[in-house]
């Protein structure tokens, strides 16, 4: 059985040159560039309600800061350093000594792929949690906030959406799709690709920006009250995959892309003369970069269906408080 701090040293202590002190003291020490703000961000994954209990812990670790890291994309930051805490089972640790072999491989290989150093944390025991604090750097007065969408911006989605809801409908039985569909849409709810490079580059081209943890309608919302506007947007040129277009004649999957969580795709907004820079962006990066609709003045989102119509939706994004039947 190994004690907090072999659990440390044996997973997660690594060399972190890029602060002033990395884990090993009370505290971490960094330091902030010149003229850069810090972005400073964190997310909780809890067991059953982010995660099953039996989730692969490489993936786990990948997910656990690949949240994170989405967090620093919408905010066009770069992401420096992050914390990790970790609440422990004892039998986790006592009879699965890979566990946290796995789970450090998974969370090393993104940290490692975006320089992101791990430079503290805390570990406890308790129900098995994950709380990962997020440091980024971005130029001072430029950060993308929630707040910048302007009258007849276009609204742009990154990716695809839909397929993360679209698995986790079926891990939850609530339908059933065929082994080589589940092979399709589950990667997009285990090991999504937070848009950390797109981001930064949507400084001085878009106006706002949300990722899409909670839902189109609900972020997208975000930014709407953020703003004070309005927006619609067509249903029908909101990016998904095939597969998820296969089954659009069901609410479930207009629930998936409108309101399904887990995507973690960057909504933005951006005047309509960066539309030749925003397409070549999408080139040059091979992003997919959609538009959806357009912001306008008053309050609400409307969204239109291929016809036209107004849609009359009861979908909404994901809140932990509120009641569930
Ligand atoms: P303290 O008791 O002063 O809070 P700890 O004993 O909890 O310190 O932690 C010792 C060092 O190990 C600190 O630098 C802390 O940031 C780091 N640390 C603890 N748990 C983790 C973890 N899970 N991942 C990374 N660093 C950790
Ligand atoms: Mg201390």
């Amino acid at each position: 059985m190994c004690s907090e701090f072999d659990i440390i040293h044996r997973y997660f202590k690594r060399p972190a040159p890029g602060a002033v002190l990395g884990i090993g003291d009370d505290a971490a020490l960094i330091t902030a560039p010149d003229k850069t703000e810090l972005a400073i961000s964190t997310d909780t994954l809890v067991c059953g309600i982010h995660f099953f209990a039996d989730v692969d812990p490489n993936t786990l670790g990948y997910k656990s800061l690949a949240v994170n890291l989405s967090d620093m994309a919408a905010m066009g930051a770069k992401p420096r350093w992050s914390l990790l805490s970790l609440t422990l089972p004892e039998d986790l640790v006592k009879q699965n000594t890979t566990w946290l072999t796995e789970f450090s491989q998974g969370f090393f290989a993104l940290a490692d792929a975006h320089h992101v150093e791990l430079i503290g944390g805390d570990t406890t025991s308790g129900p098995l949690n994950i709380c990962i604090q997020i440091i980024g750097e971005v130029a001072a007065g430029k950060a993308l906030r929630r707040s910048g969408a302007e009258l007849d911006d276009d609204i742009w989605i990154s990716g695809q959406l839909g397929n993360a809801a679209l698995a986790l409908n079926h891990e939850l039985r609530r339908i059933t799709l065929e082994p080589d569909e589940i092979a399709q849409c589950l990667p997009a709810l285990l090991t999504p690709s937070p848009r950390v490079k797109l981001g930064q580059r949507l400084i001085g081209l878009a106006h706002s920006a949300i990722d899409l943890s909670d839902g189109l309608m609900a972020d997208l919302g975000h930014i709407l009250a953020a703003s004070d506007k309005a927006a619609c947007i067509h249903m029908a040129d909101i990016p998904c995959s095939p597969l998820l277009k296969k089954y659009l004649q069901q609410s479930m999957a207009i629930d998936c892309l409108l309101a399904g969580g887990d995507d973690y795709e960057l909504c933005f907004t951006a005047p309509k003369i960066n539309r030749g820079k925003i397409a070549a962006l999408a080139a040059e990066l091979a992003i997919p970069l959609t538009r959806i609709g357009e912001i306008s003045a008053g309050q609400g989102l409307i969204v239109k269906d291929a016809q036209g119509n107004t849609m009359t939706l009861e979908t909404q994004g994901y809140d932990h408080f509120r009641a569930r039947d």
